[in-house]
């Protein structure tokens, strides 16, 4: 069964919205497989979003990463990769379905309450980087 690597951002905890987004993907038959609450440091938040480190937008993003408690989580099930994806939304608000997470819920092109891996080789690097254990 595919997996995932799942972030609810510290947004998304610090507004109370871990239950809301939990059920979201649990409506869709998707599992949650391993899960913690934990504050991330600017190490693992820098590796984790490495791809955008020559973005303008960077050191905002890792700053917010690091803002507060965050839940990581592994989630699996059928095409759980891009039923995520397709769930949590388009990243700009403007273009976010409203019957997405973040269509619903986030109003910012920074704070947007979740990250899912994009692809089987994200999905792998963002497991070991999260939960080295697995
Ligand atoms: P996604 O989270 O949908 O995979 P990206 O990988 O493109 O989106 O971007 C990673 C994260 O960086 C986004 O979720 C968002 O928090 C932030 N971000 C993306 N684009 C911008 C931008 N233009 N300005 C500020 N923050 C951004
Ligand atoms: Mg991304």
């Amino acid at each position: 069964m595919e997996k995932t690597l799942v972030l609810i951002k510290p947004d998304g905890v610090e507004r109370g919205l871990v239950g809301q987004i939990l059920s979201v993907y649990e409506r869709k038959c998707l599992r949650i497989c391993k899960m913690k609450l934990i504050q991330a440091d600017e190490n693992l938040a820098k590796k984790h979003y490495e791809e955008h480190k020559d973005k303008p937008f960077f050191k905002e993003l890792v700053d917010y990463l690091v803002s507060g408690k965050l839940v990581a989580m592994i989630i699996e099930g059928e095409s759980a990769i891009s039923i995520v994806r397709k769930e949590n939304g388009d990243k700009d608000p403007l273009k976010a379905d409203c019957a997405t997470i973040r269509g619903m819920y986030a109003n910012s092109r920074t704070k947007n309450l979740v990250h899912a891996s994009d692809s089987l080789e994200a999905a792998k690097r963002e497991i070991s980087l999260w939960f080295p254990e697995v």
